[in-house]
């Protein structure tokens, strides 16, 4: 058991993205020292709070395992703040498309699969001979991995199955006693977790949709001949291991609505009752106000403004299961742009599709 401390980086040095003065502070001093004494450290990155540890050392790259209980066959994503350090750690050559997708996206929310070099342990790729790896551009993070000069391995810091945490106090309520240190860098911008991709000669699947969509990668590869969303229905094999897995879930049951069912829905008092948190676009919400509506209503922003209902999903998700009800009800959002991820968390998250 650890006593768990949380260090506080100032709001105003995050939001003028001052990386440097990051690196001279007491959090970021004490966290890069945990780190090469192969510890444990939480980290806001701008898409959820990662559980980072040296991607090179098996011993520490366990301990990530074990705080979560995240099965040993879903492989880690690989942190780093410089580019240099990506061909430390992934066999040459590296096809152009991924260099194109590289300098219009890094520092920032994808993730890309590369051949992996030896020095990376199979613990940290779950025996793959590849690796995931990205950069982040949040400057607590990037300022965490400047400072160590090491890859940091970083799944998100919540326990395993459960919603990623956006904010230090999700960090703290799920990992409490199970890590040494979280850092506290406010609430994460943008509050799912990056966009997985693997580039295949002329071919990219997108194996977790995420912030940077399909739309925005076929812009920067215009003769790329297809960009694909992997879906796990498609494939008998999960081509990215942690696919499989049931993910994002809060111990509330959760049912995913379609607006056009929830006039039947609410006929039944089972199901219209206080014990039911209905969570809803404005859109949806505004016009339920004017009905009969025993649940509870929670207007999860405009569908117009998915960005917004991403940052807050895992958050609207967590605060809910603190207050106990026995069935949340969530509207599904137009699977495009960012909508495609949170679809894609909503309907692993869901025991039922209405
Ligand atoms: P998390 O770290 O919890 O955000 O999850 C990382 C995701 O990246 C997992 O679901 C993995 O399936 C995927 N991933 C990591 N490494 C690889 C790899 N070498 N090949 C395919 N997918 C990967
Ligand atoms: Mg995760």
């Amino acid at each position: 058991m650890y006593k768990t401390k949380i260090l506080k980086v100032k709001q105003k040095l995050i939001k003028e993205n001052k990386i440097k003065k990051i690196k001279d502070t007491e959090a970021i001093k004490t966290a890069a020292e945990y780190i090469l004494n192969n510890q444990l450290v939480a980290f806001p990155t701008e898409t959820v709070y990662g559980l980072g540890a040296n991607a090179l050392e098996s011993e520490a790259v366990n301990k990530i395992f074990v705080a979560k209980g995240r099965p040993a066959d879903n492989p880690l994503i690989v942190h780093i703040s410089n580019k240099r350090q990506l061909f430390k750690i992934v066999k040459q050559p590296i096809s152009e498309s991924a260099h194109k997708l590289i300098d219009t996206f890094w520092p920032g929310p994808l993730t890309l699969i590369f051949n992996k070099r030896e020095r990376i342990p199979g613990l940290t790729t779950a025996d793959l001979s590849t690796v995931a790896v990205r950069m982040p551009s949040h400057p607590v993070a990037l300022a965490l991995i400047g400072a160590t000069e090491l890859a940091l391995a970083a799944p998100s810091a919540n326990s395993s199955g459960f919603p990623s945490p956006t904010q230090a106090v999700h960090v703290y309520n799920d990992l409490n006693g199970k890590i040494p240190l979280i850092i506290d860098g406010g609430i994460c911008n943008i509050g799912v977790e990056s966009t997985v991709i693997e580039i295949k000669e002329n071919k990219i699947d997108i194996l977790r949709p995420g912030a940077v969509t399909k739309e925005m990668i076929s812009e920067v590869l215009k003769d790329c001949s297809t960009i694909n969303l992997v879906s796990e229905s498609e494939e008998n094999k999960p081509k990215s291991p942690g696919m499989k897995y049931k993910h994002y879930a809060p111990n509330t049951p959760l049912w995913i609505f379609n607006k056009a069912k929830l006039k039947s829905l609410l006929k039944d008092s089972k199901i219209n009752n206080k014990n039911t948190a209905i969570v809803a676009t404005t859109q949806t919400a505004v016009h339920l106000k004017n009905k009969d509506i025993k649940a509870e209503l929670i207007d999860m922003g405009s569908k117009d403004n998915l960005a917004k209902i991403a940052y807050s999903l895992f958050s609207i998700l967590r605060d809910l299961d603190l207050r106990e009800f026995n069935l949340v009800l969530i509207e599904e959002v137009p699977s495009k742009g960012i909508g495609e991820a949170i679809m894609n968390r909503l309907k692993k998250a869901a025991i039922k599709i209405i």
